[in-house]
C-alpha cells in the first residue's frame, strides 16, 4: 500500500453530523447543548463524554433514528469517487469520533466495505445509543475512543503518500502531521489552521477531495 487517503466521517464524506442532528431533530430542548460542548472544548469533559451524554439521551424508536441518517447527506456520487480512488491506487481510510452503529450503516447502504476505525454504538429502547471505546484497537485513545493522530502516525511510517481530510477538532493534530498539500479541511479545523498560518486545501464536498487527488494523477 503506497497511497492512503485518511478521512473524517461526520461533516467531511457527509454534509452535516450525526451528534448535531441527534440535538436538533431529537433532543430539541431537552438538554442545553451549548453548555457540555462549552465544557468540552475548554477541556472538562472528553469529546467522548460529551457524545456519551447526548447519544445517551435519545428517546426515539431505531426505525426513526435510522431514517434521520439521510438528513447527514452523504453525497449519492461519492461512491463512484471511491471507486476511482481505489483504480489509482488509493486505499481509503474512515477515522470518526463517532460511532460504528451509524457510521458502517451509511457506508453499507451506499455499497461501501472501507477500513473503518471508531467507537463501538449500541442501540436500546431504553437508553438510547450507548457509546463504548475501542478499547481492543491499536489506535485507542482515552479522550476521543480512537486516535485520528495515532491513525496518521502509522500510516505515515509505512506510505510513501497520505493524505487527510477532516473537519473537527478530532481532526487538528492528524493534519498537522501531514504535509501541507496533502491536508483537506473544512468547518471548525480549517478555520483553526488559518488562525495558525498553516497551509491547506479548503474543500466544500469530499468529493471534491477526491478529484484533487485524481487530477493530480493525470498531471
Ligand atoms: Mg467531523
Amino acid at each position: 500500500m503506497k497511497k492512503v487517503f485518511i478521512t473524517d466521517f461526520d461533516g467531511t464524506m457527509t454534509r452535516n453530523e450525526f451528534y448535531q442532528l441527534v440535538l436538533t431533530d431529537v433532543l430539541k430542548a431537552q438538554v442545553n447543548q451549548d453548555d457540555e460542548w462549552e465544557r468540552y472544548l475548554k477541556g472538562e469533559i472528553t469529546h467522548f463524554e460529551v457524545l456519551s451524554y447526548y447519544f445517551s439521551l435519545i428517546n426515539i424508536p431505531e426505525e426513526k433514528l435510522i431514517k434521520l441518517l439521510e438528513k447527514m447527506e452523504f453525497h449519492p456520487d461519492t461512491p463512484h469517487w471511491i471507486r476511482e480512488l481505489e483504480k489509482a491506487g488509493w486505499h481509503i481510510v474512515v477515522a470518526s469520533a463517532g460511532c460504528d452503529w451509524y457510521v458502517r450503516k451509511i457506508l453499507l447502504q451506499n455499497g461501501l466495505k472501507l477500513e473503518l476505525h471508531t467507537n463501538h454504538g449500541i442501540y436500546s429502547e431504553k437508553g438510547g445509543l450507548h457509546l463504548t471505546k475501542p478499547y481492543d484497537s491499536p489506535f485507542y485513545d482515552e479522550n476521543v475512543g480512537i486516535s485520528k493522530e495515532k491513525i496518521t502516525q502509522h500510516y505515515l511510517c509505512q506510505c510513501e503518500e497520505v493524505v487527510y481530510a477532516g473537519d473537527g477538532k478530532p481532526d487538528l493534530n492528524a493534519l498537522l502531521q501531514i504535509k501541507p498539500e496533502n491536508r483537506f479541511a473544512r468547518g471548525w479545523v480549517a478555520t483553526e489552521l488559518t488562525k495558525m498560518k498553516e497551509p491547506f486545501t479548503s474543500f466544500d464536498s469530499w468529493n471534491d477531495c477526491a478529484q484533487s487527488l485524481l487530477s493530480r494523477k493525470t498531471a
